[in-house]
């Protein structure tokens, strides 16, 4: 990945807009730009544009939608930002957060309204420092359905969108405008392409171990569970421009992804009564704190290991997961009669699994608060049969990025905007801080379809 200083730019083609990556954010910020009338053009690296955006479920924070609206949901843009900075204790930038939120709704009304995205509130529990219902999702609650609408639309708009094309050089001019790409092509070719605007979409550095390694060793030995070809480019595009970047020990984990079958178990479950136990039947962290955060706390038990344990009740939430069902499918779902039996299919202790559930119990019968922080409700008890899962905690997707503006406009180190670049979703700081803990369950697409569309509309104002 590199950088050329040019006066001069020439190439075959030339477009107005050329967004780099295809998932969530490059397609929403070209989707938005083609409205606006501008000629763009995706390049993506992949046959199939599909990114971590792909390997998610596909759920979308945003707030005052008209969805929430039918459901009779009041929520607002201050509430979002306030959960947002909550989450991540205030370490994020709050302007920009407000404005995100501020975006939201037209967000999520672009995708259903224009481009065909068949979303829908996700309701019945709450994501851990959610104040209201706001999740939007596809029927099946996957990215893949969430990518598969995206693309539909990108056809049916006559979105140009070139796939097997790794953006490599970016070229730029002594204003520090961006005048063209290069990109290779699987048989080694390398195409240039001039634009009058670049969105880097293009995701962050998940994929990159080095990167990884330096910015977050403390997951840089996790399965990472996001999409390999984010290689952390759009950092090393921006280093070498002089733009500002922030937050890059940032990162989404997650604590329960079903081991060795590799099948993400929603949290809903967690939310909902279930808790986590070690190789020991004990618990070890506050589960309603957050997944992110969680994937540390399983890693560091023996084994690197946890065992999810809910019922009967849960199991039935978890089935409106497609994700869930392929668990189930793989058999990663272990069914227990009782205490002793699900104990068994993990090789627990049962005696200390058991006193384990009588405590929880007894914590919910009278709404009590754990010694980890946890409030247990009454009415979310865990009753026999069990079920159970065995899970590890992972890298899903890093936070740190880009320093963009509420116009998705990339920074530069004195805060200045460049004249013609542009980066939304995972190449961009996101809103979750410098830790783990900083983010709040659905800042990674809330962010590229946001700032995508920021990006979209921006582009659009350049001649
Ligand atoms: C298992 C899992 C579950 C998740 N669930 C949720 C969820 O429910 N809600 C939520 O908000 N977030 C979730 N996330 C996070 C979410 O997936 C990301 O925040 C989001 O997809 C980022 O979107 P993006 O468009 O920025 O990046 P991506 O979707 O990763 O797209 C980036 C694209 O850029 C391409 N690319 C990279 N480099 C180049 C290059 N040099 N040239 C050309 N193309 C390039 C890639 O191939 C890729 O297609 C989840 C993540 C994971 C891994």
């Amino acid at each position: 990945m590199s950088v050329e200083r040019v006066t001069s730019f020439s190439a075959p083609v030339d477009v107005h807009t050329l967004v780099i990556g295809g998932g969530a954010c490059g397609l929403t910020a070209a989707l938005t730009a083609k409205r606006m009338g501008r000629d763009v053009l995706v390049v993506e690296r992949d046959a199939v544009p599909s990114g971590s955006t792909a390997l998610s479920s596909g759920l979308i924070p945003a707030a005052a939608t008209r969805f929430q609206a039918a459901k009779g949901v009041a929520d607002s843009a201050d509430l979002l930002t306030s959960d947002i900075l909550a989450k991540a204790k205030g370490q994020t930038d709050p302007v920009l957060a407000h404005a995100v939120a501020a975006m939201s709704a037209d967000a999520i009304h672009d995708l259903a309204d224009r481009h065909g995205v068949r979303l829908e509130l996700v309701e019945g529990f709450l994501y851990p420092g959610h104040s209201v219902a706001r999740m939007h999702g596809t029927p099946n609650r996957t990215g893949q359905e969430l990518m598969a609408m995206l693309v539909a639309a990108a056809e049916n708009e006559g979105l140009d969108v070139l796939t097997n094309a790794i953006a490599t050089t970016l070229f730029v001019t002594p204003d520090q405008s961006i005048c063209g790409v290069e990109v290779k092509r699987p048989d080694g070719a390398l195409e240039r392409i001039g634009c009058k605007a670049l969105v880097l979409a293009c995701s962050g550095f998940g994929g990159n171990q080095a990167l990884v390694k330096t910015n977050i060793p403390a997951i840089a030995d996790a399965i990472y569970f996001g999409h390999v070809g984010n290689q952390g480019d759009a950092l090393r595009w921006g280093d070498a421009l002089g733009a500002a970047t922030a937050d890059l020990s940032g990162y989404q984990g997650h604590g329960s992804v079903a081991h060795p079958h590799g099948v993400l178990i929603t949290w809903a479950l967690m939310m909902e009564g279930g808790v986590q136990v070690n190789t020991s039947g004990l618990r070890f962290a506050n589960e309603h704190a957050g997944y992110s955060e969680q994937a540390e706390f399983v890693l560091s038990q023996p084994g690197g290991i946890a065992f999810n344990v809910y019922d009967e009740r849960l199991h039935q939430l978890g089935m409106e997961f497609e994700d869930y069902r392929n668990a189930v499918n793989v058999g990663a779902v272990k069914l227990g009669k009782d205490v002793d039996e699900l104990a068994h299919q993990f090789g627990l202790p049962a005696a200390a699994l058991a006193q384990t559930l009588q405590e929880i119990d007894a914590l919910a019968r009278n709404s009590a608060v754990d010694a980890f922080g946890r409030t247990f409700d009454r009415n979310k008890r865990l009753t026999p049969p069990y079920r159970g899962v065995r899970v590890t905690g992972t890298l899903f997707h890093t936070q740190g990025g880009l320093v963009v503006d509420p116009r998705a406009r990339v920074l530069n180190r004195k805060g200045e905007p460049f004249p013609n670049l542009f980066a939304g979703g995972g190449a961009a700081r996101g809103l979750s801080g410098p830790e783990a803990w900083g983010y709040l369950s659905g800042n990674g697409l809330l962010t590229a379809v946001t700032l995508g569309r920021a990006a979209g509309l921006s582009v659009s104002a350049l001649d």
